[in-house]
C-alpha cells in the first residue's frame, strides 16, 4: 500500500464518533491521548484496511482513540449503537477462523449491521470459482463492507480492487493481519500507558506469522523498540529489512523486555522439518516462569491465539492474571473491529467530514 497522500480538501480532523460513552471514556482516561493529527490531514483517508504498512503513526493512533469509546460501550449492559443499520457487512472467510470470524460478526452486529458469514464449505471457491468471479459475485450483492480472510498472502487485495465498498483484511496467508496488529496496540498502549519507547519481544514462529509481520511494522511506526526471537528456521530471511533486533536465542531475546509476545507455531503452514519436535521447541522457545524471569519484571505477556499450550506457552504463564494479556486481546479486538467498521464506512453513510 503506498503512503497515504494527505488530503487538503479534507479539513480538519472530525471525531465523527460523538456519543455520551465516548466523552465519558476520553474524559475518564488518563491514557495519552493520539498523536495530533497535522493541520489539514484527513485523519483516515483510505478506503480499504489491506494492512499496517503504509499507515502513519497518527493514523494509527486514531483508529485506537476510536476504539476506546467501544470498549466503553462493551462494558455497559445494552452494548448497541445502530450507527450501521441498514447496512450489509460480509465475512468473507476462505480460510478457518473461529476467532476472528466471531470478533468481526460481534462488532457488526453491535453497531447494527446486516452480518452475514460465508465461510468456506459453502463457497463456490471449492468449485473452482475464482478469487475475481467470487469478488464480483460480492460486489454484485452490494454488501457496504466485506470483510476477508484467505490463505494466499495478497488475496484480500486482489479482491479489494475489484469491488465497491471498503475491504478489510482478516489475514491474508502470511502477509498481514492488520486488526490484530491494532488491538495488540491497544491492549499494549491501556496497559502500559504508552507504546513509544517499550521494548517489545515477538517470539516463535515469526516465518509463518502474519501477526508478527503486521506488529514488526505497527510497534515500529509507533516507537516501540521490536526484537524478534525464532529458531533460525523460523526466522525470515529478510528479517535484515524490517527495522528490528533478530534473536536466536530466546533468553538473550527476551531479557529485560517491556512485552513478550508469543506467536502460535503455525503447524498448517509447514511442510515438515523446521522443528525438530514440540518438546525441544517448547525446551528451547517456549514461554516458562522460568524463562519469563529474564524479562522486565512487569512485563506484559501476549499471544495473539489460538494457543498451543506446553508447546510455545505453559498455562501457568498463559493464565496468570498479573502477566498475561490474553484475554484482554480478545475483548479490544471486538472494540478495534468495530472502529475500523465505524470509520471505513464513513463516507458511504454521508458522516459530515468524511464525504
Ligand atoms: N487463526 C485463527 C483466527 O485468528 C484461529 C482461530 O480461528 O481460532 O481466527
Ligand atoms: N489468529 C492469528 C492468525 O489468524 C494467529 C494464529 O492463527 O496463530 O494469524
Amino acid at each position: 500500500m503506498p503512503p497515504p497522500m494527505p488530503r487538503a480538501s479534507a479539513g480538519h480532523p472530525v471525531a465523527g464518533g460523538g456519543g455520551a460513552a465516548y466523552q465519558r471514556a476520553l474524559m475518564s482516561s488518563s491514557l495519552p491521548r493520539s498523536a495530533a493529527t497535522p493541520d489539514g490531514v484527513h485523519p483516515f483517508p483510505h478506503r480499504h484496511l489491506l494492512g499496517i504498512a503504509g499507515l502513519h503513526a497518527w493514523e494509527i493512533s486514531f483508529l485506537l482513540d476510536e476504539a476506546e469509546q467501544w470498549v466503553a460501550l462493551n462494558r455497559t449492559p445494552t452494548k448497541h449503537d445502530d450507527r450501521l443499520a441498514g447496512l450489509t457487512q460480509i465475512n468473507a472467510f476462505f480460510e478457518n477462523s473461529t476467532r476472528t470470524l466471531l470478533s468481526f460478526e460481534i462488532a457488526g452486529k453491535r453497531l447494527g449491521a446486516d452480518v452475514v458469514n460465508m465461510g468456506v464449505a459453502q463457497s463456490s471457491v471449492k468449485k473452482g470459482e475464482t478469487l475475481i468471479d467470487t469478488a464480483v459475485t460480492l460486489n454484485a450483492m452490494r454488501s457496504d463492507v466485506i470483510v476477508i480472510r484467505h490463505d494466499a498472502s495478497g488475496a484480500v487485495g486482489l479482491i479489494a480492487d475489484k469491488v465497491d465498498c471498503p475491504v478489510l483484511n482478516a489475514g491474508d496467508g502470511r502477509h498481514e493481519h492488520p486488526t490484530q496488529a491494532l488491538l495488540d496496540a491497544l491492549t499494549i498502549r491501556r496497559r502500559k500507558g504508552k507504546i513509544a519507547g517499550l521494548t517489545v519481544a515477538i517470539c516463535g514462529d515469526v516465518l509463518h506469522s502474519r501477526v508478527a509481520r503486521s506488529n514488526i511494522i505497527a510497534l515500529g511506526t509507533m516507537g516501540a523498540q521490536v526484537r524478534v526471537v525464532a529458531p533460525p528456521t523460523l526466522m525470515p530471511p529478510a528479517i535484515d529489512r524490517m527495522s528490528v533486533e533478530p534473536f536466536t536465542d530466546f533468553e538473550k531475546g527476551i531479557a529485560g523486555a517491556d512485552v513478550v509476545m508469543m506467536l502460535r507455531l503455525q503447524r498448517e503452514r509447514m511442510a515438515g522439518g523446521f522443528v525438530p519436535s514440540e518438546r525441544e521447541y517448547h525446551a528451547f522457545h517456549g514461554l516458562t516462569p522460568e524463562k519469563l524471569a529474564h524479562a522486565a519484571p512487569d512485563a506484559l505477556v501476549m499471544h495473539p491465539g489460538p494457543m498451543n499450550r506446553g508447546v510455545e506457552i505453559t498455562s501457568s504463564v498463559a493464565d496468570d492474571p498479573q502477566r498475561s494479556a490474553i484475554t484482554e486481546q480478545v475483548e479490544m479486538g471486538v472494540a478495534v473491529r468495530m472502529a475500523c467498521l465505524d470509520v471505513l464506512t464513513r463516507s458511504r453513510r454521508g458522516v459530515e467530514g468524511w464525504a
